[in-house]
Parts: C-alpha cells; sequence; structure tokens
C-alpha cells in the first residue's frame, strides 16, 4: 500500500512519501538502542515533566492535529478535537501514576521466608525498544495509549502507522521531540507493512505491540513467537449490544445509535450486533432506525455531520460486499443499504440497519467496519447470551439491562473482555482495555497496560554475614 494521504472525503491523493530504505531503518533502529540505555534509567521525575510537557504541545495543537486526521481518514472534525483531547489527558494521567503503578512490591517475609530470603522485591523494569504497528482509525489514540505508559515505564518506541496516515505518524514524532525526549525515545518509520517482519526480527526490538486486523495480527504473533518476543495484540471486535426488557429504551436507542456510527462506524468497539429481546423488539427496533436514517452523512470537517466517508475505497467495498451478501441471501435493509446519492464523491455509506440476520450470513460472523447495525430478536436472556458469544471475536459487549440477577448472568458468562452495562463501550485511561478469543490478547491501559511492556524482576537478597 502506498504511503500516501488521500483525503477519503473526496478521494484526491493530497501527498504521498517515500519508505524508509535499508540504511534509514538501520539509523532509527540504532538511536532507538542508544536512546533506551539514556531513557531506562532517567527518573520518574523526568519522565513524568517530559510527558506532561508532551501533553501541553498536544493540547496548544488539538484544533491542527484533528484536520490532519479528519483530511488522512475522515473521521468527524468535532469527534478528532475529542480525540486529541482523550490523549492528553491519557498522558497526564500515565505521567501522574506511573511511578506508584511500577513501584517495587515487597512480598511479605512470612510468605517468603523460607526461600532463604532476607527480603525480597519485585521490580518492575523497561524492555527497550517496542515496535507498534498501529492502524489509521483512531490514529492518534491507538499511538498514545501504547506510547504514554511505554515512556513512563523508561521504554523506547518505534511507530509503524498505518500508510494512510503518515502526516499523523510524523506528527507523533515531532510532538515527542518537541517536548525534549533524547533523540530516537520516539520514531515513526514510514514503511510499509512488508517491512514489519525484518525489524521485529531485529535483536535490538524486544517487543511488539499491535493493534489492527486478525490477519496482521497473526502474522506479527507468529514472527515475534519465533523470536520469543513479547507481544500484546489489539485486534478486530463484533461486539453485541443486548437490550433486555427492563431497559430504558429510549436512551438505549439514543446510545445504539452513537455506538454503531461513532468514528464512521469503524470503531472495534463499535457495537456492531443488536440483540433485543422480543418484548421491546418492535419498540426498540423502530427507534433506533428512526435515528439512524435521520444521521446527516456528509463532509467530516461540517460540524454537523455525523457521519463522514469511510477511510478507503476498499474499506467501503468489504463493507458493501457485507451487505448485499446478506441481503441476498434474505436479510431486510430497514435503512440505508447503499451508497448515498448525494455524495459521488468519496467514499461515503449510508447508515444502516438490517433485520433477518441468519447464521449463514458472512455479516453474522464477520467484522463490519462501517455505519452498519445488524438487529436480531431473541426470546429471553439464555438466547441472548448464546447469540453474544456466537462470534470469533471478544473484544468488548454492552447490556442494557436494570435487573441485577440478568446483569450477574451476564458478568459470568459473556465471552469478551469488557461488559459495560446501561452505557456503551468506551476506553478510560484507569480501566484496563482488551480482549479475548480472536480479539487478541494482553491489555492496554490502567496498570496493566503499563506492566505489558516490563520485564518483573524478582529481587532475592539472602543472609549477608
Ligand atoms: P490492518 O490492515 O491490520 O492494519 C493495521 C496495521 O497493521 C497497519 O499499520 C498495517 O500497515 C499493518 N499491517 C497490515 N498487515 C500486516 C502484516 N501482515 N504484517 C505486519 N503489519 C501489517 O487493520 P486496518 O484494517 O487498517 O484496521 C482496522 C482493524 O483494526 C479492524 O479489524 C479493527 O477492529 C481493528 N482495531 C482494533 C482495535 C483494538 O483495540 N482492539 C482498535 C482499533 C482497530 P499498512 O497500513 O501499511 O498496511
Amino acid at each position: 500500500m502506498a504511503i500516501a494521504t488521500v483525503n477519503p472525503a473526496t478521494g484526491e491523493t493530497l501527498k504521498t512519501f517515500d519508505a524508509l530504505n535499508a540504511g534509514e531503518i538501520e539509523d532509527r533502529l540504532v538511536r532507538a538502542e542508544q536512546a533506551f540505555q539514556i531513557h531506562r534509567t532517567t527518573s520518574f521525575a523526568r519522565r513524568t515533566e517530559l510527558l506532561l510537557k508532551a501533553a501541553d504541545l498536544l493540547e496548544a495543537d488539538q484544533d491542527g492535529i484533528a484536520r490532519t486526521m479528519t483530511t488522512e481518514m475522515g473521521k468527524p472534525l468535532v469527534q478528532a478535537r475529542a480525540e486529541a483531547a482523550k490523549c492528553v489527558k491519557t498522558m497526564r494521567w500515565y505521567a501522574r501514576n506511573a511511578e506508584g503503578l511500577l513501584a517495587d512490591e515487597h512480598p511479605d517475609p512470612a510468605d517468603v521466608g523460607d526461600s532463604g530470603a532476607m527480603r525480597a522485591v519485585v521490580r518492575y523494569r523497561p524492555l527497550g525498544p517496542v515496535l507498534a504497528v498501529m492502524p489509521w482509525n483512531f490514529p492518534l489514540w491507538q499511538v498514545v495509549r501504547f506510547a504514554a505508559p511505554a515512556l513512563m515505564a523508561g521504554n523506547t518506541g518505534l511507530l509503524k502507522h498505518a500508510s494512510n496516515v503518515p502526516q499523523t505518524a510524523l506528527y507523533l514524532e515531532e510532538l515527542f521531540r518537541r517536548a525534549g525526549y533524547p533523540e530516537g525515545c520516539f520514531e515513526t518509520l514510514l514503511v510499509g507493512s512488508g517491512a514489519v517482519e525484518e525489524i521485529l526480527r531485529d535483536p535490538r526490538v524486544a517487543a511488539a505491540t499491535l493493534t489492527g486486523s486478525e490477519p496482521a495480527g497473526r502474522s506479527v504473533a507468529s514472527i515475534a513467537g519465533d523470536e520469543v518476543k513479547k507481544t500484546v495484540l489489539e485486534l478486530g471486535g463484533s461486539d453485541p449490544f443486548v437490550v433486555l426488557p427492563s431497559a430504558d429504551l429510549d436512551k438505549a436507542a439514543k446510545v445504539a445509535v452513537t455506538a454503531r456510527v461513532q468514528n464512521n462506524g469503524q470503531s472495534c468497539i463499535a457495537a456492531k450486533r443488536f440483540i433485543v429481546h422480543n418484548d421491546v423488539y418492535d419498540a426498540f427496533s423502530e427507534r433506533f432506525t428512526e435515528r439512524m436514517a435521520a444521521l446527516t452523512v456528509g463532509d467530516p470537517m461540517d460540524e454537523n455531520t455525523d457521519v463522514g466517508p469511510l477511510s478507503s475505497e476498499q474499506g467501503r467495498s468489504d463493507l458493501e460486499e457485507l451487505v448485499d451478501d446478506a441481503v441476498h441471501q434474505g436479510a431486510t435493509a430497514l435503512c440505508g443499504g447503499r451508497r448515498p446519492p448525494e455524495h459521488r464523491a468519496g467514499w461515503f455509506y449510508e447508515p444502516t440497519v438490517l433485520a433477518g440476520i441468519t447464521p449463514t450470513m458472512r455479516i453474522h460472523h464477520e467484522e463490519a467496519f462501517g455505519p452498519v447495525a445488524t438487529l436480531y430478536r431473541v426470546a429471553d436472556l439464555d438466547e441472548a447470551i448464546e447469540l453474544a458469544n456466537d462470534t470469533p471475536f471478544g473484544l468488548s459487549s454492552n447490556a442494557w439491562t436494570r435487573d441485577p440477577d440478568e446483569q450477574a448472568r451476564l458478568a459470568r458468562d459473556i465471552q469478551a473482555g469488557g461488559l459495560y452495562f446501561n452505557g456503551m463501550t468506551a476506553s478510560h485511561p484507569g480501566l484496563p482495555f482488551g480482549g479475548a478469543k480472536r480479539s487478541g490478547y494482553g491489555r492496554e491501559l490502567s496498570g496493566h497496560g503499563i506492566k505489558e511492556f516490563c520485564n518483573m524482576t524478582t529481587l532475592w537478597y539472602g543472609p549477608e554475614e
């Protein structure tokens, strides 16, 4: 894939970039390793100062970087600004909390005394340069939620960003440089996915994190496995949104729309499958469809736009194929199901609600990465749980019920990395984030995320006499 900024709202190629050659990649690997030797020994106070400076700079740049993101991948500008603000918040959160999260642990002498230890300490030390292979859909956020904890832990970062967001990728490198990080602490590698294997196999690269599709995750994880290097994988999702009779239906329908179409429907944690109890199916379906059909599709730079274009022509045709396959097999489009006729340029698709989904349809098992919702009718909670789990993915999930017994059942039986009651899934720096099943493994954010790229070292002190 060419490394280029192509505006998805117009299809126009705005800027192209040459991929780094072998010598340029080598220079960056040398710098990343040298920077690690400096950065790993810096105090938490200094790391905090650097990250807070980066957060301040990003806050000042909020509108400019939001426009760059919208231009490169088409998310509504209002949402791009919110993404930048969330990055600032997360940087400050890790700047404030990292030292406490990574504080030495002192096992109780009563538990370890028979090991012969006078005392023992568990210490979290950084691993080294970490390769981050990142997607375009939250081009700032996905990187920051890796970089903020990784840098606070004393690691250095090598970013291989998606090929369609090169300007955002270069902005990130520049941001950390301007904040005062030693050269090489955070570097952007403008390379295609074909260059990842050699970089990952390089002995100077300690570990890798990948956010993206399942095939990309499988490839990176198998190379890393071959090299015995740690990985964290944040892959796709097809999150269920379960609505049960005690739900506040107006609120559920309103939140369901946001949960489905935020980021133009291209979010891993978007609710994609709406599983509704028979008693409230008709009422929910009517409210949800009405709201989906009323969304404003258009120029993502316009602050009144709800849904912008998909990020690429390929992304739109993949989505169209899923919808067409379902409709040919008997699904009904309650709204949408086509390209909006008023937008001939760019890669727009109408917000769509599909009912009558059956397991033979591809969309039943595959991730719909765009503003397309599938609606299911179920007879009871058992059927809702069975259907919610009938997916290869297990990223997050949503359930609308005010019944504590139902909540307890769902909390026990839903197979996913998250379950959000009476609300929609949203990541937060203080909460662990990650998936089960084919949605990946490992966690980002919170204290769990910062420890993923640490060497948990046991220090054992024997008697000194
Ligand atoms: P993608 O094609 O997998 O691309 C993601 C990144 O991986 C890009 O940098 C891409 O580089 C690179 N890549 C692709 N194939 C590779 C390979 N074989 N080896 C090494 N690197 C490779 O994903 P996408 O379609 O752009 O992103 C959407 C997917 O990401 C969806 O499935 C979504 O659910 C998932 N996602 C998950 C999370 C999460 O937190 N779980 C968050 C956001 C998105 P190029 O651009 O150069 O191809």
